[in-house]
């Protein structure tokens, strides 16, 4: 994962454990896994065996909210955690999750990844019912939706759950915690991860797979688009809240947020970036004397391309892994201060070099440019860059931080050259969507970034919902 190279950021990871002794702790290591997907705030929330939630939740990193003493006051075999980059909402600490609700049908927790797209529609509709929201944060629209269902009619939760889910469009995984089931919930799109493991007859479920290796979890399976899995005393079951199903995994989980060491859909993410080099290399031949990856999440592309084009693969940039939060600043000031800071470039490798610099993605453009600058400027005689993505032309609107057209290098500059001379490289060449495909072996990906074409709707904002007087 490369948070210095491009300002992207992914919108979270949850994490959850069903009857497993000390729950908090492996959900405490797991989070720690999953530290890569939001570094702004971290909670937990376990059952313990009287049957009450507690819950920790801080702003910072898993090992900063967390210590022995506080993981010892959450009790119990089951519980869910979850770490957070703020998208929808904003980061304060009322937007930390799991978010805790005490209600008389019953308490609950739950944990989000992705992002609601007709949230400020919702929300509006809960308002007028007279739901009253703790946070900004979208996610905490399900619990409403859960919430009224169950007020009003007195029927099984999971029914509630089905209806609320068939009323919310967008990108989500959802673990909802009640004193007695945890339910893993994908959306139909299929747009996030959720994989689902096993350790000593208890269940573990994770964003990325990469958490259950890190607990020494085995493998179960994925949790389907439109599923619902309901883990309780009598193990898995499974239910489908909606009949529409596809696998629009989002691109970027395989190109730039997951970690090399997870398998998303059955696809090794390395193994991913690493065919996204070969095919560029095909794409875009360069001759050079060296390939150099931007750290971290470029790495695996630029040993594909090496061994595709037959030159060496060197350690041409150097990340400093210890320089601490800065690059969870969200502001674009702090960002570039923190590039310098993080990333060197060794002169001894690059000096007197052509160099075919592969990045992952281009999405404002500003670190790529200084990172071309920084190779020249360590003596570096040519640098073409390679780029193992389409172009993003268009805003996420699933949960991670593109919002804009104007904040996108390639939005702005259609034409390569112009996108080349601004990044102040020799040659820019990019990888084709048909590549990404290829890559994953898949027929279908969200590439909505890249080409704006939308697996869902794209709803209102509540200004244009207000107009309406809906
Ligand atoms: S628009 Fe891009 S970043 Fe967003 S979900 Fe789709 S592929 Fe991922």
């Amino acid at each position: 994962m490369n948070t210095t190279n491009n300002g992207l950021h992914e919108a979270c990871g949850v994490f959850g454990i069903y009857g497993v002794e000390h729950a908090a702790n492996l959900i405490y290591y797991g989070l720690h896994a999953l530290q890569h997907r939001g570094q702004e705030g971290c909670g937990i929330v376990t059952c313990g065996e009287d049957g009450g939630l507690r819950r920790i939740k801080g702003e910072g990193l898993v090992q900063e909210v967390f210590s022995e003493e506080k993981l010892a006051s959450l009790p119990g075999s089951r519980g869910i955690g979850h770490v957070r980059y703020s998208t929808t909402g904003g980061s304060c600490i009322e937007n930390v999750q799991p978010f805790l609700f005490r209600h008389e049908t019953g308490d609950f927790a739950l944990a989000h990844n992705g992002n609601i797209v007709n949230s400020a529609l919702l929300r509006h509709y809960l308002e007028r019912k007279g739901s009253l929201f703790q946070s900004s944060s979208d996610s905490e629209i399900l619990a409403h939706l859960i919430r009224k269902d169950t007020l009003q009619r007195h029927r099984p939760r999971i029914e509630a759950i089905h209806e609320a889910l068939n009323m919310m469009e967008g990108a989500f995984a959802f673990l909802i915690m009640t004193r007695k089931r945890i339910y893993a919930c994908r959306d139909k799109h299929g747009l996030r991860p959720l994989s689902i493991g096993m350790l000593d007859g208890g269940y573990v479920v994770s964003s990325e797979t990469c958490a259950l290796d890190a607990i020494g979890a085995t493998f179960l399976r994925d949790v389907e688009p439109g599923e619902i899995v309901t883990i309780d005393h009598h193990g898995l079951r499974s239910s489908h809240y909606s009949d529409y199903r596809h696998h629009f995994m989002c691109a970027m989980e395989y190109v730039y947020f997951a970690r090399p060491d997870s398998d998303i859909e059955g696809c090794n993410v390395h193994a991913f970036r690493k065919e996204t080099g070969r095919l560029l290399w095909k794409e875009a031949p360069c001759g050079a004397d060296i390939v150099v990856g931007v750290p971290d999440s470029s790495l695996s592309a630029a040993m594909g391309y090496a061994e595709a084009g037959g030159i060496p693969y060197e350690m041409g940039l150097i990340k400093n892994k210890y320089v601490g939060r800065t690059f969870i600043q969200p502001s674009q000031a702090l960002r570039e201060k923190g590039v310098r800071m993080k990333l060197s470039a060794v002169k001894g490798i690059v000096g007197g070099k052509r160099v075919v610099l592969i990045d992952d993605s281009i999405v404002r453009g500003t670190t790529s440019r200084r990172i071309v600058r920084m190779l020249r400027e360590a003596g570096a005689v040519e640098v073409h860059l390679r780029i193992a993505s389409p172009r993003i032309t268009s805003p996420c609107f699933y949960g991670v931080d593109m919002s804009t057209y104007d904040e996108l290098l390639c939005a702005r500059h259609k034409d390569l050259a112009d996108i080349c001379g601004h990044l102040g490289a020799d040659s820019v060449a990019f990888l084709s969507e048909e590549a990404l495909f290829g890559a994953g072996r898949r027929c279908e990906l969200c590439l909505a970034c890249f080409n704006g074409q939308y697996p869902t709707s794209v709803y209102q904002r509540i200004e244009d919902v207000n107009k309406e007087n809906l």
